[in-house]
């Protein structure tokens, strides 16, 4: 049973800022197919990596891991000038459609509550990743640049997947794949109203958190 704030929040949303013609299932192909030919195209890039090009990978990916916790931590769960709307799309909209006791979505259409809307890929993307390649392709080497922005999608292709995951019903199949568990136990306390703006900020793998000093795992 949903709380009657929540049922009363999720209904007003697919209402209200779910339109008409969206579908889950097209959301789902432009985010993992369309992620997956930007790959691609990034790696038919390279030509003759060298050993130390190839380090860019865990240069990226722990870079990527500090974007997300910073990101989340910050405009989507602070209203700062400008990015308001990232900070109304997340803890207004997201946060109060899931919470640490209400967290699978319940049809296709609520996919519009889980997965990245093209705001939020324009700022990760346009001021976190593309700056990066800019400056590995002008201060390192093309391969470098290339292997950054590859990291960068192959990263978000993950959150994107370990996210859906989190709220899907149990006994889903994404539920069950090995690791899907333990992070999403973290993913549910960072929803319990009281605790998102101060704890568990990672929802891929909790580096920063650790970092910081954010984590924390629930108890019982
Ligand atoms: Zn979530
Ligand atoms: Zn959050």
């Amino acid at each position: 049973m949903l709380a009657d704030s929540v049922a009363r929040f999720r209904a007003a949303y697919r209402e209200h800022d779910i339109p008409a013609h969206y579908s889950g299932a097209l959301n789902l192909w432009i985010t993992f197919g369309g992620g997956a030919a930007a790959l691609l195209a990034c790696l038919s890039q390279l030509d003759g990596v060298t050993r130390a090009e190839w380090l860019t990978i865990p240069a990226a990916f722990l870079y990527a891991n500090l974007v997300e916790y910073l990101g989340h931590r910050f405009p989507m769960h602070r209203p700062f000038p400008g990015l308001k709307l990232i900070y109304r799309r997340h803890a207004g909209q997201h946060h109060r459609f899931f919470t640490h006791e209400a967290m699978a979505h319940e049809g296709p259409r609520d996919l519009r509550a889980v997965l990245f809307p093209p705001l939020l890929v324009m700022f990760f993307f346009g001021g976190f990743a593309l700056p990066a390649w800019w400056l590995l392709a002008t201060l390192a080497s093309a391969n470098a640049a290339w292997l950054m922005l590859a990291t960068g999608i192959g990263y978000f292709l993950n959150y994107e997947f370990l996210h859906l995951a989190y709220h899907q019903p149990p006994g889903h199949w994404m539920t069950r794949v090995p690791g899907v568990a333990r992070l999403s136990w973290l993913h549910r306390h960072h929803h319990d109203p009281r605790v998102m703006a101060q704890r568990n900020f990672n929802i891929t793998y909790p580096i920063g958190d650790a970092l910081f000093g954010t984590l924390e795992r629930p108890r019982g």
